[in-house]
């Protein structure tokens, strides 16, 4: 019975290679590098909108600075024409101690205020007086000042508010200029020229470059010295021409602004990028890059604060910012995927450890059904070999009992012979005694005691001759043991000599004594040689010359090889010598079994029994025996 096939285990899944998959690359890049321009951009708006907040809190510091600066004199000119001395002045313009007189006056409130100078002009724009009349060089009066905006705004009654840069010296001011009426007619123009150079000095309250452009758009004040006098956008022709002819700036001709500029950037401010190379001259270079613009109207004087915010440092901190958000990403993506990879090879391993625990059950139940059929085997096994142990054991005795039976019919076949042998002392035994109970009537006890000598005699003799016959005879199991093959032919040969005789067989035994020593039992060795020899002899029954050759030689392997050879009729030709029951002498005479059995006694010594026939005629047995281990020496 076959144990089933157990279903083989399924098989383990494929182990999955780390090969980077091309569009997740892909993905994993893009989604880097969206968040990268994500951190990027908010950073950047971020930093924009701190920049607006800031720069509005600076333009309103320095708008609150120039506003304190340009209306704190602003009343001043409108006080003048309440001065005696001016008026006076006003109507009697030659009198050389009415212009001593004002411009003493207007000389002592200068100084008090600290503006730069404080003049007045008659209706045709010529300075009457002026505060700085005692400074040579720079004394207005006498000067025909009518081009000016603040003159004709004052002439026309009203408060005139101009920045423009001074004739005398080039020093830019802030003029501020009221109509001087005696008696509600305007007589004349009373004129404050205050100093814009504090706002230089507040320039550092912004802490970026800065710019003060007036209504017409040009840059009148700036951080950046090289921005003034310049026009944010191009002037139109007719703006040209009033500055020429009011010589506001005094230049010759008015330059662009190296980026044009709008009226009004708004709160979120106008980005401008300045080029690296503005203009021959460069002069600008050291503001290359991108600002934001904000700006601020300072309502008062019509101008409009502009202040340049640098974006660089927004712009690299933008970077910064995306760069950490693209690494950070980048990071969590990874994290990500390594988690997911943990996941997948933890998922894997449970998988690989469950189809090994199946496996692993499906083989112990397999090795448990195995096991059990092997044992079953087993046990089936050894029941067989109890069986055939139990069988040999049958074998061996009724193989024993067959041995001892041919034996006995072998002893039956002697018996003629030996009862001949016996017979003989028998019967002079017979004699004797007789005789010797004669001799002893008479009293011839030495005859008497000579007839006792000769029975006791032959009495030995008679043992002699049935000693043999009761040790052939015994049931004994087969030992083993170191034969001298000398021996057993004698002993054989004893039980046969009497037939041997008979039967005018001449022998040639060639076996010496020591000659060779075989391991086997000598009882059946003897019944084997007894049955050879007895054959040899019956073989030659009808044959004119009858003799029997006994010898033993070693062979090259170390046996020994006893041959039996006789002068007989030879083997008969059927090849069946050795099976049992086969025999070619009439019935009551042979069994058939003598070879048989000597075939199985030699056999169990580890030897051998073969017959041929020999080439000058009959038949010869060879016994191979193995030879008996060397004692030591
Ligand atoms: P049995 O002697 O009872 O016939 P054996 O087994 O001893 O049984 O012998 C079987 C036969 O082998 C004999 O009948 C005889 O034909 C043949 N045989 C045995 N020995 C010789 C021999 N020496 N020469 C010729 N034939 C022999």
């Amino acid at each position: 019975m076959t144990a089933p096939t157990p279903a083989a285990p399924p098989p383990l899944p494929p182990s999955r290679t780390m090969s980077p998959n091309p569009l997740l690359l892909a993905a994993f890049l893009l989604l880097v590098g969206l968040i990268g321009i994500g951190g990027y951009r908010a950073s950047e708006y971020q930093g924009m909108q701190a920049l607006r907040t800031d720069a509005g809190h600076r333009l309103d510091l320095f708008a609150a600075a120039v506003d304190g600066i340009v209306n704190r004199y602003a009343h001043i000119p409108a006080t003048i024409q309440l001065n005696e001395e001016v008026l006076t002045l006003m109507r009697r313009p030659h009198s050389a101690a009415g212009v001593q007189a004002a411009n003493r006056f207007l000389q002592q409130l200068n100084e008090h205020i600290g503006s730069v100078a404080i003049f007045v002009m008659n209706q045709r724009g010529i300075v009457l007086a002026s505060s700085n009349w005692n400074h040579p060089g720079e004394n207005f009066v006498g000067e025909d000042l009518s081009f000016r905006s603040y003159f004709l705004d004052g002439l026309a009654g009203r408060v005139g508010r101009h920045f423009a840069i001074g004739t005398t010296r080039g020093e830019p001011g802030y003029f501020v200029s009221t109509p001087i009426r005696d008696g509600g007619r305007v007589v004349g123009v009373a004129v404050i020229k205050i100093s814009l150079g504090q706002l230089n000095q507040a320039w550092s309250l912004l802490g970026a470059p800065a710019l003060i452009a007036d209504g017409n758009g040009v840059v009148i004040l700036s951080s950046v010295p090289e921005w003034r006098y310049t026009a944010l956008k191009p002037l139109p022709l007719d703006t040209r021409v009033e500055v020429r002819m009011s010589r506001l700036y005094n230049e010759g001709s008015i330059g662009n602004f190296p980026v044009p500029i709008d009226d009004d950037p708004g709160p979120e401010g106008q980005i401008v990028h300045m080029a690296l190379r503005g203009s021959p001259a460069r002069p600008h270079a050291g503001f290359a890059g991108s600002y934001l613009v904000h700006g601020r109207g300072l309502q008062d004087v019509g101008w409009r604060l502009l202040i340049f915010s640098d974006l660089r440092p927004v712009r690299t901190q933008a970077l910064g910012h995306g760069a950490l958000a693209a690494v950070a990403t980048g990071f969590v993506l990874l994290l990500l995927l390594v988690l997911a990879q943990r996941r997948r090879i933890v998922c894997q391993k449970l998988e690989a450890k469950e189809l090994l625990e199946q496996a692993n059950a499906q083989l112990e139940s397999k090795v448990a059904r195995r096991t059990r059929a092997l044992t079953d085997t087993n046990a089936r096994l050894r029941k067989e070999v109890a069986e055939r142990q139990q069988a040999e054991q049958t074998l061996r005795a009724a193989q024993d009992e067959l041995v001892q039976a041919a034996k006995l019919a072998v002893l039956g076949q002697l018996a003629a012979g030996i009862t001949h042998e016996l017979a003989q002392p028998l019967g002079a035994m017979r004699t004797l005694s007789g005789n010797a109970i004669e001799f002893m009537k008479r009293g011839n006890l030495p005859t008497v005691e000579q007839n006792l000598t000769i029975i006791a005699r032959l009495a030995d003799q008679m043992g002699r001759i049935i000693t043999p016959l009761k040790t052939f005879a015994r049931k004994s199991p087969a030992v083993p043991a170191a034969t001298d093959l000398a021996h057993a032919v004698s002993a054989a040969l004893f039980l046969l000599d009497q037939r041997l005789t008979k039967a005018g067989i001449t022998l040639i035994n060639r076996c010496e004594p020591g000659q060779a020593i075989a391991w086997c039992d000598q009882n059946r060795l003897e019944q084997v040689l007894i049955n050879l020899i007895r054959n040899a002899g019956d073989a030659m029954a009808d044959s004119e010359h009858k003799e029997l050759l006994i010898e033993v030689a070693p062979r090259d392997d170390g046996a020994l090889e006893l041959s039996i050879a006789d002068s007989g009729c030879g083997l008969p030709d059927d090849g069946a010598l050795f099976e049992p029951f086969f025999t070619t002498k009439p019935a009551g005479e042979g069994l058939g079994l003598g070879l048989a059995i000597s075939r199985d006694i030699v056999r169990e010594f580890g030897g051998d029994l073969r017959a041929e026939n020999r080439p000058e005629g009959g038949a010869r047995f060879i016994l191979q025996l193995p030879a008996a281990p060397k004692e030591p020496s």
